[in-house]
């Protein structure tokens, strides 16, 4: 049991998430709430963020389970503080480009990351989506200058720093020097002057553009593929142009669980079919039907486990190969037989065990047990102790490890 939930909240998933369920709620929620497509959320930005970086490393996670986040605050994670949600941000998408993203923020553009939502289907047959994409090219009319030629002045104001520096004195021969974003030119370093400014782009030197963007979503491409598209991300004058990123979401599928290059399917049979053999067909995701038979005097039990070789998802860059199809068969009992039906299938079944009753035994009558209802009950009439009895171990051996 966890001590507090907050984190888990921010996330949106329960407090059994897994690694993998922290991930996708994770990248959901950073692609929709980062300041360049929501520039008022700054501060749930910074909390999804904060959530993601205890609950994905297993040490914090443990604390903030035990002791919430007051124990993290102690020193519990091994060093306090949180990295900046963009850190965090380039670390999850970065990969291989964060390297590149960083040394490059001088030279190169800002790279636009897109979530694009795609069904098992489309990655089993693989797709070509057609995406509707906005984002900042250079001005056509100024050609990315802002104005006309020449209008263009570095600021008078920071002399082309872009900062300005107060000085203010504290007590007699106490100054302390305060640096801002210089306002005249709001640190672009050069103004330019209204009357000289392009008309279409305000000075802006860039607007806005609206780009169709096909994608080819491959056979076998996985949950949180990324499929860039070098220099079709944001451009600026004198800078080379950033990367688009397309980051694939998996839907769920009523029929399949997908798991690697596996598929899982649940499949209900009845008794009957269990213990006398049956023929099931299954449509694939790709529109084919399959049909599996187990034969009369094999016995499927409940849980039962078994594959189809080749009929899993394809292989990335190789569909002709496919993962498992795997199917897990759950029984579904009668609630009750015709008690005249009942020396007829005994007969059929295996012996029952001979049962010696001792002589004074008592007897019992079975009553019927709601487990949930159970629980719940054994909850409230001694919950209190129970939750005193799980924190205060962790809390003390969270404050061993800080003194
Ligand atoms: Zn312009
Ligand atoms: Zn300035």
């Amino acid at each position: 049991m966890v001590k507090e939930t907050t984190y888990y909240d921010i996330l949106g998933v329960k407090p059994n998430a897994n690694n993998d369920d922290l991930k996708k709620a994770y990248r959901k929620l950073a692609l929709k709430y980062h300041p360049d497509k929501n520039p008022n959320e700054g501060e749930r930005f910074k909390q999804i963020s904060q959530a993601y970086e205890v609950l994905s490393n297993p040490d914090k996670r443990r604390i903030y389970d035990q002791g919430g986040e007051q124990a993290l605050k102690e020193g519990g994670g091994g060093g306090s503080g949180f990295s900046s949600p963009m850190d965090i941000f380039d670390m999850f998408f970065g990969g291989g480009f964060s390297g590149g993203r960083r040394r490059g923020r001088e030279r190169k553009g800002k790279d636009v990351i897109h979530q694009l939502s795609v069904t098992l289907d489309e990655l089993y047959k693989g797709a070509v989506r057609k995406l509707a994409l906005q984002k900042n090219v250079i001005c056509d009319k100024c050609e990315g200058r802002g104005g006309k030629k020449g209008a263009v002045q570095t600021c008078p104001t920071c002399r082309g720093s872009g900062m300005a520096v107060q000085i203010q004195q504290l007590a007699p021969g106490m100054i302390q020097q305060i640096q801002s974003v210089c306002p005249t030119c709001r640190g672009q370093r050069e103004i330019i002057d209204a009357k000289d400014r392009c008309k279409v782009c305000q000075g802006r030197k860039t607007v806005r553009d609206r780009k169709i963007l096909e994608v080819h979503v491959d056979k076998g491409m996985t949950d949180g593929q990324k499929i860039v598209f070098s220099g079709e991300g944001d451009q600026e004058p004198e800078l080379d142009p950033g990367d688009l990123i397309i980051v694939l979401d998996e839907k769920e599928h009523e029929t399949f669980k997908r798991s690697g290059n596996d598929l899982i399917v649940r499949m209900n049979i009845e008794l009957v079919e269990a213990l006398c053999g049956f023929q099931k067909s299954l449509r694939t995701l790709d529109d084919r039907d399959i049909v599996v038979t187990v034969m009369p005097g094999e016995v499927t039990k409940h849980g039962d486990v078994k594959c189809v070789m080749n009929e899993g998802m394809p292989m990335y860059k190789n569909p002709f190969e496919k993962g498992l199809l795997i199917l897990q068969f759950l029984v579904n009992f009668p609630s009750q037989i015709p008690p005249e039906a009942v020396p007829a299938l005994e007969n059929c079944l295996p012996p029952r065990p001979r049962v010696e009753i001792p002589e004074l035994a008592e007897e019992c009558t079975l009553m019927e047990l709601d487990p949930e209802q159970e629980s719940r009950r054994r909850r409230a009439a001694n919950g209190p102790a129970y939750e005193e009895d799980e924190d205060h171990p962790g809390m003390n051996r969270v404050q061993c490890a800080t003194g």
